[in-house]
């Protein structure tokens, strides 16, 4: 518990409005969104620039007080609250967002730019950004980055790390690095940007992000396609990426998702009749891609039932659907969310598979699937389990190692997944993720309960 010297000194650092200690004005920071992870925090502190984020973390150094990063507070794997009495960083005061270079298609913005603001300012220039998920207006850019985060539009542009040119950070060592050029071709080195990505706030606090854009399609197309089984609807997203080129997305969910999702947002039956499993496809391109579209879903195996969406109306109605179950599994209670990647030819028996998994650990609880299908990407959501009782965690995660999977997708691994990061990573690599811990938070803390299993790295 930091003493209130150390409150002193941060709220030198940061006036006397942007650190919080109010037990009502902290409370939101020390839960997540799910509500499983629930912890308390001494303090919350808002620096407003970079060289305010490095004074905060001398001064926790000086202390042995440990950080936890947050940006928008949608991390889904507990790594953003403080469970172990930390004091919170936010970060969301870092809100500055640079201009976007025309000529580049790039833009920088700080750590605390919220997902959809960068969406519309590239837009409104006349790019887009490849980052698009179901939290875009919560996310910011620093929480992205620092989890890596995917989302729909993986298969077509590839995962945050993808986007990432350059960043600015302060490390636990208290250095702050800098490299926002943005140059397409600079081969100076080791890659920051690619080791802080993804890094869930463990070795450095993230302050800016230098971003790529991508070229806007003028054309677009949405298809909810229905498959009365499972496994064909999960192998038409593999045969889509072949046969489709403009494929954008092809998200997967089920009869039950579907029905849970109508219950509560009212939405209307998308077909007359009820199916296994439903295919959302989206393609973009510069010329209308409709008929591209139809002919690849004409070519695919096991389809029952076809709607197009006429207008971005319907487009929209048809994606809520798919981007609805999260909010919707969420009114059952706190869920377990497990986010897991198969290989490709893997990921129907998973499906098939996971529920039986469930059952048998946990057979009064509720088995939840949808995802990211082209990716191999499962979101396997578990409700009617207490929130600390995690032997179907073990259920899910050892099932998709055993099959060749990760046990974490997108998510991370944040503090609900590290028992198991064994299970994908090797001693070597563990011990090489433990030094380079040491080297870049030689303090331990930054997130010192977050991503690396076991107990913290020992101060030199
Ligand atoms: C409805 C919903 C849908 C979602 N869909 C997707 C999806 O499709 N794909 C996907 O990948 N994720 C998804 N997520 C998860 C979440 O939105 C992402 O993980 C997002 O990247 C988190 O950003 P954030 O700003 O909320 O970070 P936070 O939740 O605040 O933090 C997440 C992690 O990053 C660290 N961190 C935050 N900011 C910084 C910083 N500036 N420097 C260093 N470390 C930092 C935190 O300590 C924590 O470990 C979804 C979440 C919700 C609620």
């Amino acid at each position: 518990m930091p003493g209130p010297e150390l409150l002193d000194e941060l709220r030198a650092v940061v006036g006397p409005s942007h650190l919080l200690v109010d037990a009502d004005l902290v409370a939101g920071y020390a839960v997540d969104w799910t509500g499983r992870f629930c912890g308390a925090t001494p303090a919350v502190v808002r620096p407003g620039t970079t060289d305010e984020v490095a004074d905060v973390l001398a001064a926790c150094r000086r202390h042995g007080a440990a950080l936890t990063p947050q940006g928008g507070n949608t991390g889904l794997v507990g790594g953003g609250v403080p469970l172990h009495g930390e004091v919170v960083l936010s970060l969301r005061r870092l809100d500055e967002l640079g201009a976007v270079d025309p000529v580049a298609g790039q833009v920088t913005a700080g750590a605390g730019v919220i997902l959809a603001e960068v969406q519309r300012a590239a837009a409104a220039a006349g790019w887009a950004y490849g980052i698009d998920m179901a939290s875009r207006d919560s996310a910011t850019v620093g929480g992205t980055v620092a989890t890596n985060a995917g989302g729909l539009r993986v298969l077509r542009y590839g995962d945050t790390r993808a986007q990432l040119l350059g960043v600015e950070a302060v490390l636990g060592t208290g250095a702050v690095v800098s490299h926002l050029g943005g140059l397409l071709k600079d081969n100076t080195g080791y890659h920051l940007p690619s080791l802080l990505c993804g890094s869930e706030g463990t070795l450095g606090v993230v302050t800016a992000a230098r971003l790529r854009l991508v070229p806007p399609a003028a054309a677009r197309v949405v298809a909810l396609v229905a498959f009365d089984e499972v496994a064909p609807a999960i192998r038409a997203a593999g045969r889509l990426r072949r046969d489709l080129p403009p494929l954008d997305a092809a998200e997967f969910f089920l009869a039950d998702g579907l029905a849970l999702v109508r219950e509560v947002t009212g939405a209307a039956a998308p077909f007359e009749a009820d199916h296994a499993a439903y295919l959302l496809v989206e393609a973009a391109a510069a010329a209308d891609p409709t008929d591209a579209l139809g002919a690849a879903v004409a070519s695919l195996d096991g389809v029952a039932d076809v709607a197009v969406a006429a207008g971005t109306r319907r487009a929209a109605e048809l994606w809520r659907y798919r981007e609805a179950h999260t909010e919707a599994i969420h009114t059952l209670g706190p869920p377990h969310k497990l986010d897991v990647t198969l290989p490709q030819d893997e990921l129907a028996r998973f499906v098939a598979d996971v529920p039986g998994a469930v059952a048998a650990r946990a057979p009064n609880a509720r088995c939840w699937l949808f995802g990211h299908a082209a990716d191999g990407n499962v979101h396997v959501n578990v409700t009617g389990v207490p929130v600390d009782d995690d032997a179907v965690d073990d259920a899910v995660l050892t099932l998709a190692a055993a099959r060749g999977g990760s046990i974490s997708a997108e998510h991370g691994i944040g503090v609900a997944k590290r028992r198991w990061l064994a299970a994908n990573r090797s001693p070597a690599e563990l011990e090489t993720f433990a030094g380079l811990k040491r080297a870049l938070d030689p303090d331990g803390v930054l997130n010192p309960h977050v991503l690396l299993p076991g107990p913290l790295p020992a101060r030199p």
